[in-house]
């Protein structure tokens, strides 16, 4: 197989949409942005070993390198459209790109996006996923938007992926639906959708809780204050005791959810808006003046996590 045959691969497979003017193919795709709505473009790479186990089924590996981009989509509230794939590959194997896209693409068509355009080489594996959205001006959730007093939240559970990780790495038995959570995030579209216009700050947990909510309070010129006891677990997690638990709900990274701020007044309003798209949200804190994020243990005692998120080439 030669990199073209690879890419009429690619071709025969990706959607299209009906704002895509010229997809993949030529130099360059052309796409029609609705009047009326800012582009909002983002781009995230995942390589074998650091992102995703070496084990990792092709499958998965597709879904993650669209979902941790959506999820950053999401993150400002932003419609997706479209996407472009760079992909290195150490050979050209028919099979493992057939189910890589079953995984890419099946995500792709969840919501509406349509692959247009990328790059194959050859090289160590690895998968750069550029993603464009739509955003209504001024309604973009940004990290820099947070204000003293406002309420922080998060968006389902938080954990699952950094004890999947863990397990992985101590050689211990894994639980198939923490496994799950790790190989298959759910970018949080519609929250995202939903909470633009409405959220004063948001970002997407991809790094763990407190260094990604740490993000916004720098960008914002404010602290925060988290309790650990709010953190929300799934019931496969709320087996373990807390003091195993905390640090990969807060400090853990790969969840893919949203932590947002917004004013107490809007409390409500956020609970109906993400009822409405079946999305749980559980209120974790407040911002507060001064710097940096605080975590508090439901005694009351500061609590620090025996690591801050994930760091490339720490250490
Ligand atoms: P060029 O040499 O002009 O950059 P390429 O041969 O790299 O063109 O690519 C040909 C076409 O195939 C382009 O439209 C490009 O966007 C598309 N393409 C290449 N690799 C991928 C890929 N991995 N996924 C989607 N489209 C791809
Ligand atoms: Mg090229």
């Amino acid at each position: 197989m030669s990199e073209f045959d690879l890419i009429a691969r690619i071709r025969a497979r990706a959607g299209t949409r009906g704002d895509v003017v010229l997809g993949i193919g030529d130099d360059a795709a052309l796409l029609q942005v609705p009047a009326g709505r800012q582009l909002a473009v983002s781009m995230d790479t995942l390589n074998a070993g650091v992102h995703f186990p070496g084990d990792t089924p092709p499958a998965a590996i597709g879904w993650k390198a669209l979902a941790v981009n959506l999820s950053d989509l999401a993150a400002m509230g932003a419609q997706p459209a479209w996407c472009t794939l760079s992909l290195s590959l150490p050979q050209a194997d028919d099979g493992w790109i057939d189910a890589f896209l079953d995984g890419f693409l099946a995500l792709a068509a969840r919501h509406d996006v349509a692959l247009v355009g990328g790059d194959t080489t050859r090289g160590a594996l690895s998968i750069g996923v550029t993603v464009h959205g739509l955003v209504e001006p001024g309604h973009a959730l940004r990290r820099d938007g947070a204000q003293v007093g406002d309420e922080v939240w998060v968006t389902g559970t938080l954990g699952d992926a950094a004890a999947a990780l863990s397990a992985l790495q101590a050689g211990a038995a894994l639980d198939r639906g923490l496994r799950e959570r790790l190989d298959r995030p759910i970018p949080r579209i519609e929250a995202g959708r939903a909470l633009a216009g409405m959220a004063s700050a948001c970002i997407d947990v991809s790094d763990g809780l407190l260094a990604d909510l740490g993000h916004v309070c720098s960008a914002s010129g404010v602290g925060a204050e988290v309790e650990l006891g709010q953190l929300p677990a799934s019931r496969m997690l709320a087996r373990f005791p807390a003091a195993t638990r905390w640090p990969w709900q807060a400090a853990g990274g790969d969840d893919y959810e949203l932590c947002f701020t917004a004013p107490p007044a809007r409390h409500d309003a956020i609970v109906r808006a993400l009822r409405e798209c079946d999305t749980a949200a559980t209120c974790i804190g407040r911002t507060r003046e001064g710097t940096g994020v605080h975590a508090i243990t439901p005694d009351g005692d500061p609590w620090t996590p025996p690591r801050r998120g994930y760091a490339h080439f720490a250490g």
